[in-house]
């Protein structure tokens, strides 16, 4: 099998952490401006607005939309053959750290120690899936810790059923407010264990914003907690309006009979995410950006879908 280029590699994560936190991709984008022309009321109207004016300044000056630039989780597709792809990701994130640049964000979890680079042990965090096509996908998600730290898990007990997992969407909203920056866009695990649960529920962040589970018993309790959460008043920002969701996304496993696991991660208006596809002869197509070709040696102009 071919290899990929070590430095193809390197500097696609560069720039797909480049991209992420410099530019929505144009799911995202669509979904606020749509928000934008709903919202009536002064003080939405002005939020939105001034979220739409900082999408196109960061785009034109190249700089982070939010300060926050996140901690960095990728998911990687393997397909292709590659060298140390756990190593080329963490030279790439040190490298975008110094060339965007990005917050360094990234801290021993009791030291509270900052090594300054984004790095640390498990950080970057790298989830993987087996891929096809011998081509090689990468995918970052910048995560704020204004949404990230609203997320929750329950344990909840079979009885509960589909009534416990609506009433855990609402707590959790409520729970939440305004701070993680709305319009906000839910990821909602259920079932697996704990673990997978949780990580469910952050690949739900995943999706193009609005597009619905496969699984029609799914889509219509992600359409029924859309509808049921999105008009509950926390509007833009919190400062009130008809929207506080983006989305409501639902991924789901199959769990132990006497389980019933929940877990929601929420992302900000902010819902930073980046894939790039790099084939076995090293061309790079991004899939969530519209790259001009010839920025990177062998990409080209894709924006086809706004995520997997
Ligand atoms: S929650 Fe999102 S928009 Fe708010 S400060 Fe954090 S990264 Fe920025």
């Amino acid at each position: 099998m071919a290899m990929i280029p070590d430095k193809v590699i390197e500097d696609t994560v560069v720039e797909i952490l480049r991209l992420a936190v410099t530019k929505l991709p144009a799911d995202v984008e669509a979904a606020l401006r749509r928000i934008y022309e709903e919202e009536k009321e002064p003080a939405s109207k002005m939020q939105m607005q001034a979220i739409l004016e900082n999408l196109k300044l960061a785009e034109e000056t190249g700089t982070p939309l939010c300060q926050d630039t996140g901690i960095h989780v990728f998911f990687v597709r393997l397909g292709a053959g590659c060298g140390d792809i756990e190593g080329l990701i963490r030279k790439g994130v040190e490298r975008a750290t110094k060339e965007v640049p990005l917050r360094p964000n990234a801290v021993h979890p009791v030291t509270r120690r900052n090594p300054g680079q984004n790095l640390g042990v498990h950080m970057p965090y790298i989830y993987y899936e087996p891929g096809s096509g011998g081509c090689l996908e990468i995918t970052v998600m910048p995560k704020g810790a204004g949404s990230e730290n609203m997320s929750q898990l329950a344990m909840l007990t079979p009885s509960a059923g589909v009534k416990g997992i609506k009433e855990f969407a609402l707590n959790t909203l409520l729970r939440a407010g305004s701070n993680p920056c709305p319009p906000i866009l839910i990821g909602m695990g259920i079932g697996g264990s704990a673990d997978i649960c949780m990580g469910l529920a952050k690949k739900a962040l995943l999706r193009p914003v609005g597009s619905s589970n496969p699984d029609p018993d799914l889509a219509r309790l992600e359409r029924e907690l859309f509808e049921a959460l999105n008009g509950i008043g926390i509007g833009p920002m919190g400062l009130g309006g008809k929207n506080t969701l983006l989305g409501f996304h639902i991924e789901h496993a199959f769990c132990h009979t006497a389980s019933h696991p929940v877990a929601v991660n929420i992302q900000c208006w902010a819902a930073r995410k980046a894939t790039a596809r790099i084939f076995p002869d090293g061309r790079v197509e991004y899939l969530t950006h519209d790259v001009k070709a010839g920025r990177q040696q062998g990409s080209r102009a894709a924006g086809k879908k706004g995520g997997r």
